[in-house]
């Protein structure tokens, strides 16, 4: 299979000027990464791969290959997914690379995609407020016959018609409460602040719900800012780095006024951005210090409830789980434990594991709609993992992989419910209440 061909809009040669080339040295060349990215198990050729990749950016850094349309094809065939990192006996952080690469090139994709990736990234993502604005439009579109008219009609362009079937149902409700603070239950433990996401706020908004109420069972206040908008993750992903910078701005300075113990979130990309904000402001001297004291408040949700101890019964929530590690948790945060252990503590949950739990699932921030036919191979050999394991339930706490694997394991018609680890620990704490 050979790689997409890259957009014919994609920048004229010119070397890189800003990489962090001391990352770029680190590399000892030994491929041990290379059997552990899933690009390189798709393709067998080195340019595919995370060694491959160091080579072209060191390259295009010293001017001696220019920043084309192929540079740009390799660099966007990542996924982004880490599992390079976690692999590397030299501990380069390829993450920072391939965001510092792609920050020269800024979004992939066809002339038309590019447009709406920025148009979506500099103009919907950092206003809460406009996203949901845009999803109740979707979800307008999707349900009233506006879009089988415009289909029927051909109104619809074939590229943009292929990412549309990508499109989730926009679910009923979006996360906005009325309120910025929820109390405590019983004596409080802590006071911590809820990033609630973009992704989280609009496809998931019961999500949000559940973990504020697992978080308050377990005796902490929950400020929920309004003044917060999303992580950047995916301006970041997609080249955008100045306005993902802006965004974590806005972030520091909301959390940061609201004095609190920690930062929660209960999504994996969102909660590694956010613990990378110390490094994205290092040469800013303005923010590192800010940027450095939010990002070691940052918890993921299971990281946080590990920590701090689950208290209350819980009761039975009777289903055959595998847990499948979001690679910016497992890769990005090294937090594979602590959902693992919170899971056996739900009575009547018997955790299988997977072959691969943490393969990428072929999410990747938009990578599903910028490089379908990869995505859709990578999927395949997740669901047939989760297939062979025989579970009723797969628990994947990060929102890309939730909708991926949801649509992988209904595309093919299993009866498999895909899971954020709060949801079943919400559901525990309910059946205790009821029990
Ligand atoms: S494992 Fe690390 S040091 Fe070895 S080739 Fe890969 S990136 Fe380079
Ligand atoms: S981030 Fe993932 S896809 Fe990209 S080079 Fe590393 S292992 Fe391969």
């Amino acid at each position: 299979m050979a790689p997409q061909a890259a957009s014919p809009e994609a920048p004229a040669a010119q070397p890189i000027p800003r990489l962090a080339i001391p990352e770029l040295d680190k590399c000892i060349q030994c491929g041990f990464c290379l059997q552990h990215c899933p690009t390189y198990r798709i393709l067998s050729v080195e340019t595919e791969s995370p060694r491959g990749r160091i080579h072209l950016i060191e390259a295009a850094a010293q001017g001696r290959i220019p920043i084309d349309a192929r540079f740009e094809e390799h660099m966007y065939v990542c996924l982004g997914c880490r599992a390079c990192e976690t692999a590397c006996p030299s501990g380069v952080k390829f993450g920072t690379i391939i965001e510092a690469a792609r920050a020269e090139i800024g979004p992939t994709g066809s002339p038309l995609a590019r447009r709406l990736t920025l148009l979506a990234l500099r103009h919907l993502m950092p206003f809460p407020g406009r996203l949901r604005l845009a999803a109740a439009l979707l979800r307008f579109y999707q349900r009233s016959g506006l879009r089988s008219a415009a289909h029927a009609l051909h109104l619809v362009p074939r590229r943009l018609a292929e990412m549309e079937t990508l499109l989730p149902r926009i679910p009923d409700h979006f996360f906005a409460p009325a309120q910025e603070v929820f109390p405590a239950m019983g004596p409080q433990r802590a006071r911590v602040g809820l990033l609630s996401g973009c992704v989280m706020s609009v496809m998931f908004a019961d999500l949000n719900e559940a973990t504020i109420r697992v978080l308050q069972r377990n005796g902490c206040e929950v400020v929920v800012p309004r003044a917060q908008t999303c992580c950047g993750a995916l301006n970041l992903h997609s080249g955008e780095r100045d306005q993902a910078r802006a965004m974590a701005r806005r972030n520091i300075d909301t959390f940061l006024a609201a004095g609190v113990d920690a930062i929660v979130i209960n999504a994996a990309g969102c909660g590694s951005a956010s613990k990378e904000y110390e490094v994205l402001f290092r040469d800013d001297p303005s923010y590192s210090a800010r940027a450095a004291q939010f990002s070691h408040l940052c918890r993921d949700v299971s990281e946080f409830l590990a920590e701090l101890g689950l208290v209350g019964g819980l009761g039975e929530v009777r289903a055959r789980v595998t847990y499948q590690d979001p690679c910016h948790l497992a890769h990005g945060q090294g937090i594979r434990r602590q959902p693992r252990e919170l899971l056996r503590r739900i009575p009547g949950v018997d955790l299988v594991e997977m072959s691969g739990s943490d393969r990428c699932c072929g999410s990747a921030g938009i990578y599903n709609l910028t490089q379908p036919e990869y995505s859709r191979v990578i999927l395949d050999e997740k669901v047939a993992a989760i297939q062979a394991t025989g579970a009723d339930v797969v628990v994947a706490p990060n929102p890309g992989c939730m909708l991926q694997i949801a649509g992988g394991v209904r595309a093919r018609g299993m009866r498999v419910h895909v899971h954020h680890l709060i949801d079943l620990i919400d559901r525990a704490y309910r059946a205790a209440d009821t029990a």
